[in-house]
């Protein structure tokens, strides 16, 4: 193959690229327009020779992928790249050729494209089939993962070059279209709805509609299209009125217009939905774009007020936009023919955040040099880690690529932005001794995405983590608590097991004595030998005080299990005491039950299925107090005659409960947070919001449960939600429990 470049005379080649330089110049009239011609030059001298599976000449694929990525508004460095995405892989062209002619980004873009294509789709006749195939797609969707970490663009252009195989598939053997586009449905479109490119996402799933199911394809299109032409007139008529409304008052620059439903999405409602196809295709939507965001709630208004909305099927995903940037309000409305018209009203600019999604970010700006400028690369990471903030897809996505091997992964960064792989729910010391054993030796804390975090911390997708450490720091016996990984736990070990004897009994008594004071409990009291002994009965493999806390100390019984067993003793004294107490105020509590009043005390607010005592007060009824109260053990210690054993009576009421969360300050996530809470069905009472200048926001709101689980789900749902970073029950007089 010729080395030169010799710019080809063929007139197919010349059209293609005549092509491509006019469509560049059209959208960029003060382009590089000569940057582009050659690299045409470059890949059309190096794909010389080489022939599609359609039997057009290679060059054509390149071109078609750079057209995509042109429409896409990418920028220079993209589209350079795109024409010369394959010449690394299938052409003699050196890398060094290119990074003299093009740059280096433009080389580190081909080359993360060259690395997907060849780990993505290895040979897959040589490995048993359905295994293999469960393996590659989780590591495919790793690679490209990683990938997008690196450089995003990079997805970009592989992303545009699936889309035009797909739109040439039928040139392909139909067991070979069949693999790609189940490939193209389980990973290649969700990736493109991830990044928010609604356009590539579309295409990719009609086109591998199309091979996966041919048949529902062409009973969908063809209804589709049969259904179109009896609605247009209904459909222009509706765009009219809205338009003239609008223009009547005042919004005049706006754009309505028909939107056309795409056929997988009609199929998956047909499918999952069970509604019938008359229903689906029936439906007009609309679509209005305006300038000002005021604007979107203006015609939102006089949509309503021109016809009946539907209850229940307006979303406002303006003030609470989707993970992946999307921003729109939905509405659906009864027409002027009594027929459902959906309506989605944005601005140009989310608009075009819809359309290109992450390539937005990218796109090309008329005069601007560099366009790379200011991205929040750690924004956008999350964004694109961020699976577990939108549960509908992540979990289609997830179920797409049936997959418990990237399930059980958590990514997450150094600050030099390299990609480390964990089990799910590792910690910052799994985190570093990942990085090095001998780093997690000396850790002694860690910032998780700029913000200090205790090491047991629950790592997410998408943290960054920058460690702590200290040159004469020893690691913490409670650290084999929460450490995750094999390899942490194991390193640990190790560590604590060399060390003697004497000092691993110091150091498992002191982790213990901790867990029990964290517990509430005397920490010191129950770790003395005398109550120790008492429980040693249950550790048959030692016979003293001293060779336990060696156990602890060396990692071999957990500190957990320890405490727990002492802990035991502590309930079976307390409940000793209590019976005492009981018979004491026996009398108080049956004279009056029915008209004793109870109240629950404010320094605790117990509620239903928490542990509780009665202190009978002087003349105002009952106070109830949770048994762990410090306020409950003082009066328990003072004046046990007035204390009573009283259990909950369920009576379906409802109790107050205040709750502290600590979040990121992140538009939208208030809304989720609402959302979950009208899920489980809790009244919010009164709720503050306050924003610290480190970007962190505070909210603090007092709820409504029913009793001590109802609570544990609130807290558990809310603290799940990405960016919370805490959630406390807080109460009165400042203290806390
Ligand atoms: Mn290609």
């Amino acid at each position: 193959m010729a080395a030169t470049p010799s710019p080809s005379t063929d007139p197919k080649i010349l059209e293609v690229k005549d092509r491509l330089v006019s469509t560049y110049r059209d959208q960029r009239p003060r382009g590089e327009s000569e940057r582009i011609a050659a690299a045409f030059d470059l890949a059309a001298v190096a794909h010389e020779g080489q022939v599609r599976a359609t039997g057009e000449p290679y060059i054509t694929h390149p071109i078609e992928v750079a057209l995509i990525c042109l429409d896409l508004r990418m920028d220079d460095d993209s589209i350079v790249a795109a024409v010369l995405h394959d010449v690394l892989e299938d052409t003699p062209v050196q890398p060094e050729q290119i990074k003299k002619q093009f740059g280096p980004q433009v080389l580190d873009l081909i080359e993360g494209v060259t690395k997907l294509q060849k780990d993505v789709i290895p040979n897959a006749s040589r490995q048993a089939a359905a295994r293999a195939e469960r393996n590659r797609a989780a590591e495919s969707l790793r690679k490209m993962l990683l990938a997008m970490a690196q450089d995003v663009r990079v997805m970009i252009i592989k992303l545009a070059d699936r889309l035009h195989n797909m739109r040439t598939i039928d040139a392909l053997p139909p067991e070979k279209g069949l693999r790609i586009a189940s490939e193209t449905m389980d990973i290649y479109a969700p990736l493109a709805a991830r990044l928010g490119i609604w356009q590539l996402k579309w295409q990719l799933e009609d086109l591998s509609f199309k091979v996966l199911h041919p048949k529902e394809f062409r009973d969908i299109s063809d209804a589709v299209s049969k259904s179109r032409k009896d609605r247009e007139a209904e459909l222009k008529e509706a765009t009219d009125i809205l338009r003239n409304r609008l223009h009547a008052k005042g919004i005049t620059n706006v754009q309505v217009v028909g939107r056309p439903k795409h056929l997988f999405s009609i199929f998956n409602k047909v499918v999952k939905q069970s509604i019938p196809f008359e229903q689906i295709y029936d439906l007009i939507a609309l679509r209005v774009i305006v300038e000002e965001n005021f604007e979107c709630y203006l015609a939102l208004g006089y949509v309503h007020d021109l016809w009946l909305p539907m209850q229940g099927l307006f979303s406002d995903y303006i003030s609470a936009p989707k993970p992946n940037g999307y921003q729109s309000l939905h509405t659906k409305v009864i027409g002027p023919h009594g027929d459902p018209i959906e309506v989605q009203i944005r601005t140009r600019k989310m608009h075009e955040i819809a359309e290109f999604g992450v390539a937005a970010h990218w796109a090309y700006k008329e005069g601007s040099g560099e366009n790379r400028g200011g991205e929040p690369m750690g924004q956008l990471r999350r964004q694109l880690f961020d699976w577990s903030s939108d549960s509908l897809s992540s979990s289609d996505f997830l179920r797409a690529v049936s997959t418990d091997l990237f399930s059980e992964q958590v990514f997450v960064f150094t600050p030099k932005g390299d990609v480390l792989d964990l089990p799910k729910n590792s910690t910052p010391v799994d985190f570093a001794f990942r990085v090095h054993s001998e780093l997690g030796l000396i850790t002694t804390g860690d910032k998780v995405n700029g913000v200090m975090v205790p090491l047991s911390a629950k790592l997410k997708n998408g943290d960054v983590v920058e460690l702590i450490t200290r040159r004469d720091a020893t690691p913490s016996i409670d650290w084999l608590e929460f450490a995750k990984s094999q390899h942490a736990r194991s390193k640990l070990r190790v560590y604590f097991r060399k060390l003697n004897k004497a000092d691993n009994s110091q150091r498992g008594r002191e982790a213990v004595e901790r867990e029990l004071n964290r517990l509430g409990l005397d920490g010191r009291r129950l770790t003395g030998d005398d109550a120790v002994k008492e429980v040693l009965s249950d550790f048959p493999q030692v016979d003293n005080v001293a060779d336990l806390f060696a156990r602890v100390g060396e990692g071999l019984t957990t500190v957990q299990n320890l405490a727990n067993k002492l802990r035991g003793r502590v309930k079976d004294e307390a409940r000793e005491e209590l019976r005492v107490n009981e018979s004491r105020a026996a009398t108080v509590i049956s004279a009056g039950h029915d008209n004793v009043m109870y109240k629950r005390a404010k320094c605790c607010q117990p509620l239903p299925g928490e542990d509780i005592i009665g202190y009978v007060s002087r003349g105002r009824g009952i106070l109830m107090h949770r048994r762990v109260c410090p306020d409950a053990q003082n009066l328990m210690e003072r004046e046990p005659e007035r204390v009573t054993a009283i259990e909950w009576e369920p009576d379906g009421s409802i109790h107050d409960t205040n709750l502290l969360v600590v979040t990121l300050n992140r538009q939208g996530l208030l809304a989720e947070i609402s959302a979950i809470l009208g899920e489980l069905k809790v009244n919010v009472s009164a709720l503050k919001v306050k924003t610290t200048p480190e970007g962190r926001a505070e909210i603090q709101m007092s709820v409504e449960v029913q009793d001590q689980r109802h609570l544990q789900q609130v807290m558990n749902q809310v603290g799940q939600l990405s960016d919370v970073m805490s959630i406390l029950r807080t109460f009165g007089k400042g203290s806390r429990r």
